[in-house]
Parts: C-alpha cells; sequence; structure tokens
C-alpha cells in the first residue's frame, strides 16, 4: 500500500512581539489589565499566533488571530508596559 499525500494544516505557530506604546491611545480602545501576579494569557483562542509582551516576552495572547482581534492594549502583568496590538 502506497501511502497517500499528508495533509497537514499549516499549524505552525507565529510569534508576533507586539509594539509597546508610552500611553493609551485615545479613543474608544480597551485597555486589559490583570491584577498583579497573573500572568496567563488574557486570550485563548484557536488561531496560529502568539502576541508576546515587546518588553519582557510575556505570552499575553495564545493561538489567536491578530486579525480577528479588536484593537486592544493589553497591559504586560508582568513588566506593566502597554502593549497595542495594531
Ligand atoms: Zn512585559
Amino acid at each position: 500500500m502506497l501511502p497517500g499525500p499528508v495533509l497537514e494544516p499549516d499549524e505552525k505557530i507565529h510569534e508576533i512581539i507586539l509594539r509597546l506604546v508610552c500611553t493609551a491611545p485615545l479613543g474608544p480602545i480597551p485597555v486589559l489589565k490583570r491584577p498583579p501576579g497573573v500572568l496567563d494569557p488574557f486570550f485563548i483562542g484557536g488561531g496560529n499566533e502568539d502576541l508576546l509582551c515587546g518588553n519582557c516576552d510575556l505570552l499575553i495572547a495564545l493561538h489567536v488571530e491578530r486579525e480577528q482581534l479588536p484593537r486592544i492594549v493589553f497591559q504586560c502583568p508582568q513588566c506593566g508596559y502597554l502593549n497595542d496590538t495594531e
């Protein structure tokens, strides 16, 4: 029996370093924060991108699709920097 072609979806995870901003942008853009000491990702989804803090590389969101996220600013719970998804 011949091995057939193996069809694998592209499940490679891309790591995306978020852009740091000094202050929260103006406008109706949510700023998400965590209580001190809680370092879990803000989101866990079914996509193939991981979003990392631009300062300390903490995992901010796991397995998401950045294209499908609205613009959000995440305050990194580890270093306190603001990370913009845009
Ligand atoms: Zn950080």
